[in-house]
């Protein structure tokens, strides 16, 4: 149930973004867009198979903010049916993104499946009810499905939630050393001010309220 939530929210605020600020503006943003818009209009029922690759391009474009580069592709399996338009995605690669611990780079391989589902209807079929987070409804003279949004959905969503550079074998931080050591320079300075308190409130402690 939380992770629908989350999904929801993320695609409110997307789409939020999405409409208010114009995108594809460049020739170089129309050309990645466009490999994300499949057609689905005129082609034969059954199995298609074609790959997507998401670099450094699409995460800026999509507006990955924790993304700073990488590469993943993304593999598709789509099937068509008179009705329905089934993708069977799968995602490989590795992203670069920064640690939330010393902020230098982390690379993290990056390896799942998604799955999408849509829906052909009729013209006048409306019900917002039957939306759902992994089917949507479209009209069935669609002419080609749009897939940027599901890939940048599907990639923010695999993120870990925390992102920090691995402990090595003995459980240490593998984090940048210089940075560590100022953490723990901080930490020192933090703990002898707590205990180094004014002696008036000393006094007060001692004071029994009963
Ligand atoms: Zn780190």
């Amino acid at each position: 149930m939380a992770a629908k939530i989350k999904k929801n929210d993320i695609r409110l605020l997307w789409k939020k973004y999405y409409i208010c600020t114009p995108k594809f503006t460049t020739m170089e943003e129309r050309e990645l867009h466009r490999q994300f818009k499949i057609r689905i209009s005129g082609i034969e029922l059954g199995k298609h198979c074609f790959s997507i690759d998401c670099d450094k391009e699409f995460f800026d474009l999509a507006g990955i903010e924790q993304l700073l580069d990488g590469r993943l592709v993304l593999r598709v399996e789509m099937e068509k049916s008179e009705k329905m338009v089934d993708f069977q995605c799968h995602f490989e690669g590795e992203v670069v993104a920064e640690c939330d611990r010393c902020l230098a780079p982390v690379t993290l391989p990056m390896n799942f499946d998604e799955r999408l589902i849509v829906k052909l209807v009729a013209e006048n079929y409306r019900s917002e009810e039957e939306q759902e987070d992994d089917i949507w409804m479209m009209d069935e003279n669609t002419y080609e499905i749009d897939l940027f949004h599901f890939v940048y959905e599907s990639i923010v969503l695999a993120l870990p939630i925390r992102i920090v550079h691995e402990d090595d074998a003995d459980g240490n931080p593998t984090c940048d050393p210089e940075v560590m050591r100022r953490l723990d320079e901080m930490n020192a300075e933090n703990t002898e001010k707590e205990q180094d308190t004014d002696p008036r409130w000393d006094a007060l402690k001692n004071i029994k309220l009963d």
